[in-house]
């Protein structure tokens, strides 16, 4: 099977998740030899885990640019949205103002924690529509939106939403979880009361999320415990926790070139223009000037995107259809069927996405696999 040879498995399928970089590997590996009192113990092993713990915040913190004890550290960006979702003020009529093109986390946390959305109009290109937005805003509880789109890219031009959101003192949750470690984010810069991310999404390990709690921000802990300044209880996962900080300071590294940034657009500009050149009908669904360099979401006429992404796996491409969190579920994302494409168009798109580790030559030959199985299957069909 291909993806137990990762070295003929190309990896088009980043915004899932991203393979965790060596060191954060040897981190990980490294804190659990040797760190693996509880770093709530008193004891010098405890207080050696504590350290780390801590580093690893201030690294996660200084991504960021936020202060350390502004991070709480959870399993997983699903977890933080939660906290930070059942934190926000309830009362009659304050429903939830959100949009119909956000991670199913949203809608899951939502759900769970008993909160009416009241959704804005988004564009077709899968914008956020500010207009809309702003008009809504009076009166809610929170605010609940993403900066960059895990299906399409799209990065969200929320500022003039957030002013006004503060203007209002009304409390803004960010899902910045496909941003952070990819782009530059400055949670000053943003002013919003909760920022929520994943280190699995740069190249850190899975089992550790993080919510960034602007200092005074109300916090209603979800799992109590006297961890995390009660934020969140329980033991914290050292180990996962260290491979984060890793991955922190290597993304913070990687993000101080912008050209690193600049040559992965071209590279992911390379394989739209490849596709959409070899294969007829083929349009890219979302916004092309205001899209992060890790995306391409590619909608093919008169093709079953279940169909075309076995074909990929099975020539070692791994790629997604909608969010890697409904895969497996026949329908259509509800991300694509807000901006107005047909059910069928939204079944045969498929989303391509990219890590800083991406090469050319993976590109290039991604690209020619992509165009014969299209072609293939239209034969086929
Ligand atoms: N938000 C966005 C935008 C995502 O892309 C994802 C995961 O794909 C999540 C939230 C959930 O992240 P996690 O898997 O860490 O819960």
């Amino acid at each position: 099977m291909a993806p137990d040879r990762p070295e003929s498995w190309i990896d088009l399928d980043a915004n899932a998740t991203t393979r965790p970089d060596p060191q954060v590997v040897e981190a990980v590996a490294e804190a659990c030899r040797t760190l693996w009192a509880n770093p709530s113990s008193v004891h010098r092993a405890g207080q050696r885990a504590r350290a780390a713990v801590e580093l690893a915040r201030q690294e996660i913190a200084r991504l960021i640019g936020a202060s350390p004890r502004e991070i709480v550290f959870t399993s997983c960006a699903t977890e933080s949205i939660h906290l930070a979702l059942h934190s926000m003020p309830r009362g009659p009529g304050k429903e939830i103002l959100t949009s119909r093109i956000e991670h199913a986390a949203i809608a899951g946390a939502l759900n769970s924690c008993r909160r009416a959305p009241r959704y804005c109009a988004v564009t077709c290109e899968g914008l956020l529509d500010l207009d809309d937005a702003i008009g809504q805003l009076d009166g809610a509880g929170g605010v609940a939106t993403h900066l960059v789109n895990n299906e399409t890219g799209a990065i969200q031009p929320i500022e003039p939403l957030l002013a006004q959101a503060r203007e209002r003192s009304i409390p803004v949750l960010i899902d910045a979880t496909q941003a952070v470690g990819r782009m530059p984010v400055d949670v000053g810069a943003l002013d919003a009361d909760y920022v929520a991310l994943s280190p699995h999404k740069f190249h850190g390990p899975k089992g550790v999320g993080v919510l960034y709690v602007r200092q005074g921000a109300r916090l209603s802990p979800l799992i109590g415990g006297a961890q995390e300044l009660a934020r969140r209880g329980g033991t914290e996962p050292v180990p996962a926790i260290c491979g984060a900080g890793v991955a922190a300071t290597l993304a913070r590294t990687w993000l101080e070139d912008a050209s690193r940034r600049e040559d992965l657009g071209s590279l992911r500009d390379r394989l739209e223009n490849a596709i959409i050149g070899g294969v007829p009908d083929t349009v890219a669904n979302g916004p092309r000037d205001r899209r992060i360099w890790t995306t391409t979401n590619l909608a093919f006429g008169d093709i079953d995107g279940e169909a075309l992404l076995m074909m990929l796996s099975e020539r070692g491409i791994g790629a997604s259809a909608g969010a890697a969190c409904s895969s497996g579920s026949v329908e259509p994302s509800p991300v694509l069927l807000a901006m107005g494409l047909s059910e069928d168009l939204v079944r045969g798109s498929i989303r391509f996405s990219l890590s800083r580790n991406t090469t050319e030559h993976e590109i290039d030959h991604a690209g020619e696999i992509i165009v014969r199985c299209v072609a293939s299957l239209r034969g086929q069909s």
